[in-house]
């Protein structure tokens, strides 16, 4: 059964989206303890977490940058504010999706299969090698030798494309695309903060230079 944990103060709502998704035949954890979230939603280590943006001491846009330093879980922002630089800031910062409330339940529903669907993967291989680099998918790692290292879901997703089209130049817009199915929710400096991170990481497990930049191309690997 996958699970999702409600991050969401209003208990109203919560309870709500709780019974909502426990009838849909998920199994919902609501969090009702705002001062350790992130430490509840580690222990919980769910399928896919449901977001308010605004919670009690702390902005729900926070909470998933830091989420996202450590883990690829599917984020959906749950909301009641409706502005799109919200909209932006949220889904740069590692959403996946974004809901406004009022919502309407099919369609909250349908986003949540959509996103679980994208994060599974599941006719698709776990793992993918590029000489010495093995990524796993499942797990959100990339490996190379006895080296390791957690990637964002957004890191994941820019290594698995580039893999998947090795030798390849891949222009920055064929990535944009690739990362978020649409390019109207990332800009090119998002992608850039992302790239830089994903080649630090690669450095740390003896992979340097790994992705070429191809100076008005893209990248290659
Ligand atoms: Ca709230």
């Amino acid at each position: 059964m996958l699970k999702i944990v409600i991050v969401e103060d209003d208990p109203v709502i919560r309870e709500e989206l709780a019974l909502l998704l426990g009838n849909e035949g998920y199994q919902a954890v609501t969090v009702t303890d705002f001062l350790n979230i992130f430490q509840q939603l580690r222990e919980a280590a769910p399928d896919l977490i449901l977001l308010d943006l605004g919670l009690p001491g702390r902005d729900g846009i926070s909470l998933c940058a830091e989420i996202r330093k450590t883990s690829c879980t599917p984020i959906i922002f749950v909301t009641s504010r409706d502005s799109t630089a919200d909209e932006l800031r949220a889904l740069s910062l590692g959403g996946d999706d974004y809901i406004t409330k009022p919502y309407n339940i099919p369609v909250l529903l349908a986003r949540i299969r959509a996103v679980l669907r994208r994060a599974g993967g599941t006719a698709e291989p776990d793992v993918l090698e590029a000489g010495e680099l093995a990524l796993h998918l499942t797990r959100g790692t990339a490996s190379a030798g006895d080296k390791s290292v957690e990637l964002t879901r957004n890191e994941l997703k820019i290594l698995a494309y580039l893999m998947g089209n090795q030798g390849k130049i891949v222009s920055r817009a064929d990535l944009i695309d690739a990362l978020w199915d649409s390019q109207i929710y990332i800009d090119d400096n998002t992608l850039s903060v992302n790239m830089t991170r994903l080649r630090v990481k690669l450095e740390g497990i003896g992979l340097p230079g790994l992705i070429k930049t191809r100076r008005g191309m893209g990248y290659q690997l």
